[in-house]
């Protein structure tokens, strides 16, 4: 099946962001956001009809797309009124979320540890040119001490703690969102510095891909 058109592809991304309104969210910007980046073009060929669907798709290596929603609410609760400044993504996958971080924040970092995921991560961004945002191979739960501090780390793979680099490099107010949890049950925590005080509230119960440690 061919993918869609450019005009069926826009058509389904504005329907998509009507279902995000109608699951309750409010932040214009993270929808423009989500309006503008075409996600069939993150997801295998095949698959590309399924794209603006609320669901999880697999983008090879055993790892997945976010579901929308997902997306849009993990960058609204980090968002809450302020701008996310400079942003560290933990996660890249095919690269989606990086793209939809790129066009809400000053900078983006996005890591992945699977060196075949981020090829093709870069191959998906290249004809978006968005000039803001880089992609590094590494271990995510070592953050990024080269770029450390940031304002805004996102976390797209969860695990049973939150690894203490990532508080370590979190800039004073800065914010920190990451699933937490085991099999059963995982929710996103948010983290927020206020100097050396980590003030934690737990959100929304999630599902994520295992966040693993060293690089492939
Ligand atoms: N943000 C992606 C979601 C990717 S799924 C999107 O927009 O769809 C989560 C990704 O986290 C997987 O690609 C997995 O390889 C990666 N991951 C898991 N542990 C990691 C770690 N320690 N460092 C960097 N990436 C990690």
């Amino acid at each position: 099946m061919n993918p869609p058109r450019p005009t069926d592809a826009a058509r389904a991304r504005a329907r998509m962001v009507e279902r995000l309104r109608s699951q309750g969210i409010r932040d214009e910007k993270v929808l423009a956001a989500m309006a503008f980046i075409p996600r069939h073009q993150f997801v295998e060929k095949g698959l590309a009809f399924s794209a603006y669907d609320d669901s999880a798709l697999p983008i090879g290596l055993q790892q997945t797309i976010s579901q929308p929603f997902v997306v849009a609410r993990m960058i609204e609760l980090l968002r809450d009124g302020r701008e996310l400044g400079k942003t560290l993504e933990i996660g890249a996958g095919c690269g989606y979320q990086a793209a939809v971080l790129s066009r809400v924040a000053s900078e983006v970092y996005a890591v992945e540890r699977l060196k075949l995921l981020l090829d093709r991560a870069r191959e998906n961004l290249r004809p978006l040119r968005l000039p803001n945002l880089r992609l590094k191979c590494g271990d995510g739960t070592l953050g990024l001490p080269e770029a450390a501090p940031f304002d805004t780390i996102i976390v797209a793979a969860g695990g049973s703690s939150v690894p203490p680099a990532l508080k370590e490099q979190l800039a004073p107010g800065g914010k920190l969102l990451i699933p937490v949890g085991n099999d059963v049950d995982q929710r996103l925590l948010l983290i927020e510095r206020q100097g050396n005080v980590f003030k934690e509230i737990w959100h929304d119960a999630v599902r994520f891909v295992p966040l693993l440690t060293g690089t492939e």
